[in-house]
């Protein structure tokens, strides 16, 4: 039954590590609390054990932003969700109450200030609560990064509803603060689940920031053009102009920060996550809850306040479980700044906890061990070196690798194209691409055209560089990539060329994520036109309608009936009914 309600409600054939645990122990009306990385797909925990009781199931959680998606996502997948909040005008509480009380609504969202409004505990009485929902859960601890007052007041939800298990979910808590949630919300002899803090599709970078890092960003955001990504900045002042400097170069960037209208700010919101820019800049007045799966990146252009801050920041980044990337970049000037701030704290204790996360925050930027076991070290978590999956352990192998070959066929290709064309164009052609422009220009006629399609285009870059690096290549008029006299004797095959292996690994590695994500880059573009186009016929953020994981998966597999779209990953009856047919005339006009 509940392996069945997985796949046709939300369309996923396994659970994720805890998750059944998790269902399991709600199922048997025991306490629970759950500790899992952003990503680890904590609301599937209680959104499918509530389908499953009678009943309705209160969640409290701390932000309109959050419930709003949680709420449109769950009313997509055909479930029974609305929530109550201060946004909302009194007719339309009256009417959701209406439904309330008549049962009709399966999960209810609201704010934890909610409970302490006039009449409202008596309404709760009145309905048949399954379960309690306690999302953000660290917010009740003041040993946390996010102590909210009104979470506190939860502490008093045992006493009123002493028969109503309590289900508490959060993606960040050190032992302390996991202990602190359970006596705070007098959770009785709970189950405990703590998953592993490494998030192991993330690839952590730190640098020490060189001059105003402006060098870095753009190094950095090379790699990700066209995806979606965070950049958090210090304060207002950096994140407009950091803004304005990528608008400048080119990049659909806006900024976000509290000085902002509420008007400004919804409207950034809103374009980021129906697509319509792809960078927010922002500072941490931006993001908390926010459910965008499809986040490809995150940059910290200064150093975060603590690790907690730090690490729910960068767990924006990759919820769909594919490659994501992360750059820290900080410097000394950072941390003079942040303890200033912390100097003029009053409470001694308050400040000397402060100075002591201060320290470990600068600290782990300035390390050079593995990032992800420093993380789960700061979240009482022991894990092994990541070897791979971040700048510290990549670097410790400095053993180069031979690229000779590579690099004699971008050089011959751009003989071949005559030296009139940029480097992108030029990958283009190595890579078999169908482009408009290899067909303009014949070069899909030459003997060069598809002898790379075995390195990604994010290889063909890092190739490329390694080759500006020896100066063999230079860049002309037009910006059209020209070889020069060292080029020439590396045409010939005369010098040999080699690369930093780390930087090869990433190259393995990006090429894993173009197997994810760039297959077919044209077919998933189509994908993402279609989603795009119902995602502003219905008014519903892109990812809601589907996640890239599942756009991928249909690129992949291109279904042509009813029963294989439903193989695909994120599509259950609903989703299917919903989008299904307009998806599948994708499929068979891919096809022919
Ligand atoms: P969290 O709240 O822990 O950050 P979410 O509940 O938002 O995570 O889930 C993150 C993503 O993982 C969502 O896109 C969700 O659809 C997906 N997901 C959740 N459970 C599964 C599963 N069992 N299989 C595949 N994808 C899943």
């Amino acid at each position: 039954m509940v392996k069945k309600l997985l796949k046709t409600v939300f369309g996923h054939d396994n659970f994720r590590a805890f998750q059944e645990e998790a269902v399991e122990a709600i199922l048997s009306n025991k306490d629970l609390l759950t500790i899992l990385p952003t990503g680890g797909g904590k609301s599937l925990c209680y959104q499918l054990p509530s389908l499953v009781k009678d009943g309705t199931t209160v969640v409290i959680s701390p932000l309109i932003a959050l419930m709003h998606d949680q709420v449109s996502a769950l009313k997509n997948n055909g479930i029974e969700a609305e929530m109550i909040n201060s946004s909302q005008d009194y007719q339309e509480i009256q009417n959701i109450t209406q439904k309330l009380v008549c049962g009709e609504i399966k999960l209810l969202y609201i704010a934890p200030e909610r409970l302490s409004a006039n009449g409202f505990i008596d309404l709760l009485h009145q309905i048949n609560i399954n379960f309690f929902v306690i999302d953000e859960a660290h917010c009740v601890s003041e040993w946390g990064h996010e102590f909210r007052s009104d979470y506190r007041n939860l502490s008093k939800l045992k006493e009123i509803f002493p028969n109503v298990n309590i289900s508490a979910f959060t993606a960040t808590a050190t032992k302390k603060v996991q202990e602190d949630i359970v006596n705070t919300l007098k959770l009785d002899n709970p189950i405990q689940l703590r998953g592993k803090t490494l998030r192991d599709n993330l690839l952590i970078n730190s640098q020490k920031r060189v001059s105003n890092g402006r060098n870095q960003l753009l190094n950095f955001l090379q790699k990700h053009q066209k995806e979606c990504g965070i950049i958090y900045a210090f304060s207002r002042k950096d994140v407009e102009k950091t803004a304005k400097f990528l608008q400048e170069k080119g990049y659909r960037a806006d900024a976000y920060h509290a000085g902002l209208s509420s008007e400004v700010r919804s409207g950034v919101y809103t374009d980021f996550i129906y697509e319509n820019i792809d960078i927010v800049v922002a500072t941490i007045a931006f993001g908390m809850g926010i459910d965008k799966s499809n986040i490809r990146f995150v940059v910290h252009v200064s150093m975060p306040k603590t690790m907690e801050n730090y690490y729910q920041e960068i767990g924006r980044a990759g919820r769909d479980g594919l490659p994501s990337e992360t750059l820290l970049l900080y410097s000394k000037s950072d941390e003079i700044q942040r303890r200033m701030l912390i100097d003029n704290l009053q409470s001694s204790e308050y400040k000397n906890l402060m100075y002591s996360k201060l320290n470990k925050m600068y600290s782990f930027a300035n390390s050079n061990e593995c990032r992800h076991k420093k993380i789960g070290a700061y979240f009482d978590d022991e894990l092994l070196e990541c070897e791979d999956l971040c700048d510290s352990c990549n670097s410790q192998e400095l053993e180069s690798q031979d690229i000779k070959t590579q690099s004699m066929k971008l050089l011959s290709t751009i003989y071949r194209c005559e030296q009139r064309f940029g480097i992108n164009h030029i990958i283009d052609v190595l890579r078999g691409s169908k482009s408009q422009k290899v067909y303009q220009f014949n070069h899909d006629k030459l003997s060069v055209y598809g002898i790379g399609e075995d390195l990604s285009k994010d290889g063909w870059i890092a190739v490329s560089e390694r080759l500006f690096e020896l100066e063999a290549l230079d860049i002309g008029e037009f910006k059209a990539t020209k070889i020069t006299p060292i080029g020439l004797e590396i045409l010939k095959g005369k010098i040999e060329v080699s690369i930093d292996k780390y930087k090869l690994q990433s190259i393995k590695k990006e090429r894993k994520k173009d197997e994810i994500l760039d297959v077919n880059d044209e077919i998933f573009e189509k994908f993402r036109e279609l989603r795009r186009e119902i995602s502003s016929e219905q008014n519903v953020p892109a990812y809601i309608v589907f996640s890239d994981k599942t756009l991928v998966d249909f690129a992949n597999k291109l279904p042509l009936t009813k029963d294989e779209a439903l193989e695909v990953n994120g599509v259950g009856e609903v989703k299917f009914e919903r989008y299904g047919e307009r998806f599948l005339n994708l499929c068979i006009e891919l096809k022919n």
